[in-house]
């Protein structure tokens, strides 16, 4: 992932002067990085995809009080085609913003007045030094995997027809969760809704979350977030 990282910061640096020139031309292919990223992470997103589906149907089965059946839902074909479908989207979403961000502090850079050389240092020092990129790649890895078994969860509840909400739900840690996440703690929402928007914000005393990212469909709610959620089953009112 780092190693991507650092060579998407060659591939700007390669188009800084063409872009300067002309700010349309892109800094970055989101498309053809959306593709390697969605095969560097695959084996792990689908991994975590079913890993949270069968979570999702062993918190139903506990709701309901049922035994848990094990395996059937993973031939279910409808998952299987969201499953491979999923990461080529997890490239495109991640991509798309990290080329809007690069955008943004070059366009800082250039209404500063800044040369290509100024422009390239300020880009490296910000997006692409060993520590960010590092960080980046180990952000990106650990958050994604997390919102994979998120959406896995929620899809086994979507699929299972029982299920009419989800309740955002806090985990006891050794670390009290955040003001953000206590903020969120048992709020119901219908499946498939999103909690936050992207673009929305989440204020609290601890000042302002705003979710540039995407979507908040369920937890994380940020990088290390140790949320969970729970399902609300139809006729049913969480305890
Ligand atoms: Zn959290």
């Amino acid at each position: 992932m780092a190693d991507l990282i650092a060579r998407q910061g060659h591939e700007v640096d390669g188009n800084l002067e063409a872009h300067m020139a002309d700010p349309t031309l892109p800094l970055l292919d989101v498309e053809a990085w959306a593709g390697t990223y969605a095969a560097t992470l695959e084996p792990v997103l689908q991994r975590m995809l079913l890993a949270g589906w069968r979570e999702g149907q062993r918190r139903l089965s506990t709701a309901q009080g049922k035994a848990l059946i094990e395996g059937w839902d993973v031939f279910d074909p409808n998952v299987l085609t969201w499953a491979q479908n999923y990461p080529r989207e997890f490239g495109a979403r991640v991509n798309t913003a990290f080329a809007k961000r690069i955008t943004q502090v070059v366009a800082t850079g250039m209404s500063e007045g800044q040369r290509l050389s100024e422009l390239r240092a300020r880009v490296n020092e910000q997006v692409f030094s060993g520590t960010a990129t590092k960080a980046k790649a180990d952000t990106i890895a650990r958050t994604e995997a997390s919102r994979a078994s998120d959406r896995g969860m929620e899809q086994s509840w979507i699929n299972s027809g029982v299920v009419e909400a989800k309740v955002w739900r806090t985990t006891p840690m050794e670390e009290w969760p955040c003001e953000w996440c206590l903020a969120m703690e048992g709020k119901i929402i219908e499946l498939g809704q999103p909690y936050f928007d992207q673009g929305q914000e989440l204020e609290t005393d601890a000042g302002k979350l705003r979710f540039d990212y995407e979507t908040v469909q369920g937890p994380p709610l940020h990088p290390n977030c140790h949320c969970t959620k729970d399902p609300v089953l139809i006729d049913e009112e969480p305890g």
